[in-house]
């Protein structure tokens, strides 16, 4: 295990940085990626007050030039690279008539072509490995959400992405997961750098729909919302299990939301059905 190594993209706060942790806990080699290292503090703090030792690299996934030296590196060092877990992420508030096109696009760059970019760079050496993708996608990349409609399309996306890439990928040996996690207590709203007063001040005829939903689902989702550590055990889950699921959610509150969706909340029946087509 120990020769083992992952990636980890996103690591300054939040879920990359517990998960990065879990894993060099876990004695994997762990390669933690930031867009900025000198961001790299927190980082730092816990894996020393955890007792472990991780490979802090710069990576910006919207930068292909950015990811190719990040994983190139990787590989020059040890030679090897056995999982990645596409974590970083970014998250938008707003909807269709005070979005610009632009904005939308952002969200796509870093939510959507920011996975496509590193799982690229790294399939290549995942299948040399066996390895694993892992990519954090969100409750919202299965249910639809009023004002995250930029949000939850970039997610949709990634997870449409991954549950066509999962099959192909599985018959060259390469297992394909994405970890569904629901509200997390992380840096994740305060980077939104949302004022929700202001907005709603500022929203128009959409001013009411605003309202009610920020005292009621968003109120429910701050009061269930888990530890990046706790969210972080299911990444760990889909990097150690001997076959992990396609899907993979971070809490039961996370599994009961995607389910008033899903019928396959695990992915497996569409697996089932899409591995025979490339068997
Ligand atoms: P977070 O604390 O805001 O962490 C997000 C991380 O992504 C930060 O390290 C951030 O780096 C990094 N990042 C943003 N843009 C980047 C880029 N271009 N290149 C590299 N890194 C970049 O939020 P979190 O909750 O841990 O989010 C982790 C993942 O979970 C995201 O994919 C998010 O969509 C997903 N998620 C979160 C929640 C939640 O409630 N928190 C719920 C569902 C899903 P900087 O410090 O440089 O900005």
């Amino acid at each position: 295990m120990s020769s083992k190594v992952v990636l980890i993209t996103g690591t300054s706060s939040g879920l990359g940085l517990a998960a990065a942790v879990a894993a060099a806990q876990s004695g994997w080699h762990t390669v933690a990626t930031l867009r900025d290292t000198s961001r790299a503090d927190s980082l730092r703090k816990a894996a020393a007050d955890a007792g472990v030792e991780l490979d802090i690299r710069q990576l910006d996934v919207t930068d292909e030039a950015s990811v190719a030296a990040a994983i190139d590196g990787v590989i020059a060092d040890h030679g090897r690279l056995d999982a990645v877990v596409n974590n970083a992420g970014a998250g938008h508030f707003g909807t269709l008539e005070n979005d610009t096109v632009d904005d939308v696009r952002q969200v796509m760059e870093v939510n959507f072509f920011g996975v496509l970019n590193v799982s690229k760079a790294a399939l290549p050496h995942l299948r040399a490995s066996g390895g694993r993708l892992i990519t954090v996608t969100s409750v919202g990349g299965v249910v639809g959400q009023p004002f995250s409609e930029a949000y939850c399309a970039a997610k949709f996306a990634v997870e449409g992405y991954m549950e066509s890439l999962a099959p192909v990928a599985d018959k060259l040996g390469v297992s394909v997961s994405v970890v569904e996690p629901g509200p997390v207590a992380s840096e994740f709203f305060g980077n939104i750098g949302l004022d929700m007063e202001t907005e709603i001040a500022a929203a128009g005829p959409y001013a009411e729909a605003l309202n009610n939903l920020v005292s009621g689902f968003v109120a429910e989702l701050m009061s269930s919302a888990q530890t990046p550590a706790a969210a972080a055990q299911s990444v760990l889950k889909a990097l150690t299990a001997d076959r992990p699921a396609f899907r993979v959610q971070t809490s039961d509150w996370a599994r009961d939301f995607t389910g008033t969706k899903l019928a396959d909340v695990d992915g497996s029946a569409v697996q089932g059905l899409t591995r025979g087509w490339v068997a």
